[in-house]
Formats: structure tokens, sequence, C-alpha cells
């Protein structure tokens, strides 16, 4: 069993990501300020001068972990003004479509689109963020990537689930402070007002279930030794079962989109034939299109009408907001062993360490599980922001 704070010795002080563009990772020349949470959902789900918790602060040290927390609109960090006009349009596309899901209006593929592009940005703004601010175990300097890069490479996948009005207002993620999520953040929890949204993306995640071209990790030898890096297979060319094959602890409506962190000339041959082409309106940027599935039947470019709201609906019980969060601990394990993690070739003793990392974090994120169950068995154990969280006020990661 790892413990906890094993890696608490590679932590160094905040850090370099504070100055760096959140989207592109360059100093910005005109730095304006980028909220990590934006703005309307703050208004959307609450004031946007409540203090929020964010995790526990990792960076002062092991003798001095204590939770940090915020007020949720100085929670901000640097972009350069390009970017941040880009994002502000993903942002107001981003608004109506979150809202017609809690309102139950019809959502549009392209729409669902749009609600992937979101995630990703609001998932790997929220691993910078945890950086930046010393809540995320790992080392604050030089991520490998930020959120530009992150949008649109890889398969996404998305489980929508709406409670009932009764629920009331509040903003919640979860997920976002387990030491697996800092090491990459592939899968988190957001619940906005009524509408839970569980999110993941990663590559192979969902192409190699569609029957669709995968990326797989390949060994060669070479003089200096084996190397490992991913390329493209050939797909089953039909749906396999078990795709997501996690715990569905509620109910939910799936959606999910293929997507390819390669260019399309350096892997043509596997996506070649009339089944994968039916999956894609343009075969040259390798983003295929949305898929719903709905009572188990796929819908390519499918929207979200009545039929699809009646399979989203979930009456909570008390259990709810444990069942929230263990999902996502579920979630993440479920896509750190199915997904693909890497890209360039690494070494053999590189890949070993990052097998081994991740079967660590993996075990971490079941102890955190066992702890949430236990204390969902015994309330008075209940020390850690639940009831805040029941009351829809605040902001709770893990
Ligand atoms: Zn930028």
């Amino acid at each position: 069993m790892a413990k906890p704070f094993d890696h608490v010795h590679s932590m160094r002080m905040v850090s370099e990501v504070a100055k760096l563009c959140v989207f592109c990772g360059v100093k910005p020349n005109e730095k304006t300020k980028e909220h990590v949470i934006p703005g309307w959902l703050m208004r959307l789900t609450g004031s946007d001068t409540r203090e929020v918790f964010l995790g526990v602060r990792y960076s002062d040290g092991p003798d001095k972990l204590k939770i940090h927390r915020h007020s949720l609109n100085r929670y901000t960090f640097p972009a350069c003004h390009e970017c941040n006009q880009r994002y502000a349009t993903l942002e107001a596309l981003a608004k109506p479509v979150c809202e017609k899901l809690i309102e139950e209006k019809d959502v549009s593929p392209v729409e669902l689109e749009i609600l992937f592009h979101w995630l990703d940005k609001v998932r790997v703004g929220l691993w910078l963020a945890g950086r930046a601010v010393g809540t995320n175990i790992f080392k604050a300097t030089d991520p490998r990537f930020h959120i530009a890069h992150r949008i649109g490479q890889a398969d996404r996948w998305a489980r929508l689930t709406l409670l009932p009005q009764e629920v009331g207002n509040g903003l919640t993620y979860a997920g976002v402070g387990t030491p697996l999520f800092g090491s990459m953040p592939s899968a988190f929890s957001l619940r906005i007002n009524r509408l839970i949204i569980q999110n993941a993306s990663s590559p192979r995640l969902i192409s190699r279930w569609m029957g669709l071209p995968y990326p797989a990790t390949r060994r060669t030898r070479t003089p200096s030794g084996e190397v490992f890096h991913s390329e493209i297979r050939f797909g089953k060319k039909k749906i396999l079962p078990r795709m997501m094959n996690y715990r569905k602890r509620f109910n939910g409506l799936e959606v999910f989109q293929p997507a390819y962190p390669f260019k399309l000339k350096d892997c043509e041959r596997p996506f070649l034939n009339e089944y994968a082409k039916r999956f894609f309106n343009n075969l040259k940027d390798l983003e295929a299109k949305v898929v719903v599935a709905t009572n188990g039947e796929i819908h390519v470019n499918g929207s979200i009408g009545p039929a699809q709201y009646a399979e989203m609906k979930h009456s909570p019980d008390a259990r709810f907001p444990t069942d929230f969060s263990c999902s996502t601990l579920e979630l993440q394990n479920y896509v750190s062993r199915e997904g693909l993690f890497g890209g360039l070739p690494v070494s053999k003793r590189d890949s070993e360490r990052a097998r081994k990392l991740r079967n660590d974090l993996c075990k971490l994120n079941r102890y955190l599980l066992k702890r949430l169950e236990d204390q969902a068995a015994d309330p008075n154990k209940n020390d850690d922001g639940y009831e805040e969280m029941e009351k829809g006020l605040k902001v709770i990661s893990i």
C-alpha cells in the first residue's frame, strides 16, 4: 500500500506555473486574468465571492498540510490576451449548453462537442491550478502541457445525470484533489446545480471498444535497449461489449467522441475503410462525430431530447454525495487502466516507473474509496465538508 505522502519530498514551492499562460504555456506579454472556474458558472451556482475548499495544500511540506481555501472570484491565473479572447468564446458557447441541460431543452451534436471542449478546458485548468497553488502533490514546475494542448486530443466521454429541481443550486467537483488526478488530469466530476457530469478523456478509452483504430503501446528493440512508444492499430470494425465497464452508482446518459493525438498522415491506413469513415465528418482532424448511447443503442451524431432526459433522471438518497465522490475515484482507476498514457518513446526503465507510479496512485484511490465508504456507514465520522456539500454552498474536492 502506497503511503499518501510518499511523493511529498519531490514537491517544490509554488512555481513558474503561476506566471505562464494557462492556455498556451508561454509567458504572456500582455497579461490578462483567466478564472479557472468561469464567472458565469460561479453566478449560476451561487455567489461569486464565496469561499471554497480547493483541496489539501502540499507545497508547504508534509508537516504543514492544511486545507486550501480561496475566494472563488479571486481564483485566477495569467493568460495571454489572445488566448483569453479565444477561450472566452468557448465559455460563451458552453454556458447555454449547460443551461439547456439543466432546463431539459434539446441539445444538438454540435452543442455536445462544445460541452466536450469545455470539459477539457475546465479539467486541465483545475489541474494546472492545483499545481500552481500547491494542492497538487506533484512537482509544481514544468507541466508538460497546458489547456490548448489538451482540447480534442483524445477520446472523450461524459455521463450526464439530472437530479430533481429540489436539490437546489451549488457547484461541486470531485476527483481533482486525488494524487492520481495530480499525475494526469484524465477524469473528474462536476455538479452544476441539478446537473451531474462525469467526464473522462484518454487515448483509446472509447475508440478501441467502438471497433475503430486505436493507439497501443509498441515495444521496439534498439541498440541502446528496449523503447516503448505508441502506434495506431487496426480496429475490430464492430462495437465491442464492456465499453466504460466500471461500476455505475447512479443513472446517467453516456455521450462520447473518439479523437486521436496523431496526425492523419502518420496513421492513415487503419482509417481507410467504410466502417471507420462513417464515424467521421472529415478524417483530416481525426475527431469523430459525437455519439449518444440511449438504452444501449449507439447513435452516431446523436442529440439529446426527451428520451435521453428520461435516462438521465436520478432521485438521490442520503448516500448520493458519497456515491458521487466514490464513482469518480472508480472512474479514475478505470481510465488509468484502460486509457493509454505517454506518446513519446520512453525507455523500459521509465515505462516501468510510470506503470508502478500509476499502480500506487490507483491503490491510493482505493484507500480513499474505503475511507469514504466508512464515513458514509458512520456519519459521525463525517468531518470533511459533506454537510457543506449537501447545503450546496461549497466546492469540495476529492
Ligand atoms: Zn496563451
